[in-house]
């Protein structure tokens, strides 16, 4: 319990890490991405806009040039064309009859039309121009301006000529930039506001994917610190045996033959217990590499399911006449039932649920093993007429070192990794173990594996 307390932050600081790296990542990803999109929306309406005043002033200039004549000087032609044009110095017409549907966009508000002689000075110019904006010839073709607000405008200029082919005067197009700049505000905001929320939504997703995923490597953590310690108790059991053997016997300086032998029977049993114990760890620990690299290098051979039957049973028998128990086998299929499987372990599997039938079961009980077919699975039960366990127990039984009555299964040998090494047993070999039981009446365990031969 204390050394879980102990390493619980490490997995909560990991998960936390793991967490940081994701958001941080995502949003980098995403800020260049929002950045990217926003400078792609700027490129294209800029585009779009350049050239509708391109079209504008190009439409401009081509009607313009076959009603002009003398330099600098703005025929009446062209103010019927444009009545909205104002001379400067000159009451300005203004008319909103445009015919031509292009020059007609100049009438919309957005557009500012100014018309220079050959020196620069202004000759005529469209309604009312924006406060603070400079009216005077540029030298460059198309330039941003701004007026006293701050307020933006794209302009474009065109060199003019006369019918006669000779130098006019210029003619410049200023087109007010505000609702592109409205329009970027909005798509600014939306991205400022948007991108945090983003942000902050990945964090809380990520904080909960990250626990998803440390959940189960903190809980095999868990497992491999409970089995550890586990482990180490049930060896520490024999070996203080063994040593409280030798320290009293060292202390006394003769030793009979009949001490002799006792000191050493106990040693015996103590080591048999201690190999076991060990035995079994290995084997649960070949179970467990081989669950997880998917047996992918374990060679299974036939496996004649009546004949590992008969060899458990053959095995047992004694004991079973030790404890006064009946054992018998009932075979329901008349040929023999194989499997693919490791035979070593099968025989483990089957050794251990008899085994545990025939201690847990009092004196003139019963024990039958039954071998069934049911389509493709192999059926073994192993039923007996024993103590049986309880509701609460059986929930537990299958973990390692488990035991209901820890007294009686030490005295039996038992180390309670007896059914954790069945049930490893069956799922390498993609089958499964149920268990029935009664207190006082009996407990059926019901084995399934694949026929896959
Ligand atoms: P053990 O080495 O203690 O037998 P197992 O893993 O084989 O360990 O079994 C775990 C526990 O399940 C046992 O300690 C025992 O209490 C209970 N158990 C197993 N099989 C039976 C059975 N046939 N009848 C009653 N109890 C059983």
């Amino acid at each position: 319990m204390e050394q879980e307390k102990t390493y619980f932050p490490l997995f909560q600081q990991t998960q936390r890490r793991l967490a940081s790296w994701y958001v941080g990542i995502i949003s980098i990803v995403l800020i260049i991405l929002g950045f990217g999109v926003y400078e792609a929306i700027i490129h294209a309406h800029q585009i779009t806009i350049e050239k509708e005043l391109k079209t504008i002033a190009g439409t401009l200039h081509d009607s313009f040039e076959p009603m002009l004549d003398q330099p600098g000087i703005l025929e009446d032609e062209v103010i019927q064309l444009m009545p909205n044009l104002c001379r400067v110095n000159n009451p300005c017409i203004s008319k909103n009859n445009l015919s031509n549907y292009r020059l007609g966009a100049i009438e919309k508000g957005q557009y500012y039309l100014h018309l220079f002689d050959l020196s620069g000075n202004l000759v005529a110019f469209n309604g009312q121009q924006p406060k603070g904006l400079p009216i005077e010839k540029h030298q460059k073709q198309q330039e941003i301006l701004k007026d006293s607000q701050q307020k933006r405008y794209l302009q474009i200029s065109y060199m003019l000529h006369n019918r006669k082919g000779e130098n006019w005067g210029y003619l410049q197009v200023v087109r007010s930039l505000e609702d592109f700049d409205n329009y970027l505000k909005n798509v600014a905001i939306i991205l400022l506001l948007g991108l945090p929320l983003a942000i902050l939504l990945i964090g809380a997703s990520a904080w909960i994917l990250t626990g998803l995923t440390m959940k189960p490597v903190s809980q095999s953590y868990r497992q491999i610190q409970q089995f550890t310690g586990d482990a180490a108790h049930e060896l520490r059991t024999p070996l203080a045996a063994i040593r409280a053997t030798v320290e009293s016997h060292l202390m006394s300086s003769t030793l009979t033959e009949k001490e002799a032998k006792e000191t050493l029977s106990i040693l015996g049993r103590q080591t048999q217990r201690l190999s076991i114990l060990v035995a079994d760890l290995l084997m649960l620990s070949r179970l467990d590499w081989q669950l997880t690299s998917n047996s992918i290098n374990i060679k299974y051979e036939k496996i004649c399911l009546n004949n590992l039957i008969s060899d458990v049973l053959e095995e047992l028998a004694s004991l079973a006449i030790s404890l006064d128990v009946l054992l018998q086998a009932d075979i329901r299929v008349n040929y023999p039932l194989e499997i693919l499987g490791n035979t070593e372990q099968i025989y483990r599997l089957l050794f251990n649920l008899v085994v545990n039938g025939i201690q847990y079961t009092s004196k003139g009980g019963k024990v039958i093993i039954i071998l069934e077919r049911n389509n493709k699975l192999a059926i073994i039960k192993v039923k007996d007429t024993g103590i049986g366990i309880n509701s609460q127990a059986l929930k537990h039984i299958f973990e390692r070192f488990y035991r209901v009555d820890q007294g009686r299964s030490r005295k039996e040998g038992g180390s309670g990794l007896g059914l954790s090494i069945a049930q490893a047993i069956a799922e390498a070999h993609h089958g499964k173990i149920e268990v029935r039981s009664e207190v006082n009446k009996g407990s059926l365990f019901i084995l399934q594996l694949p026929i896959n031969v």
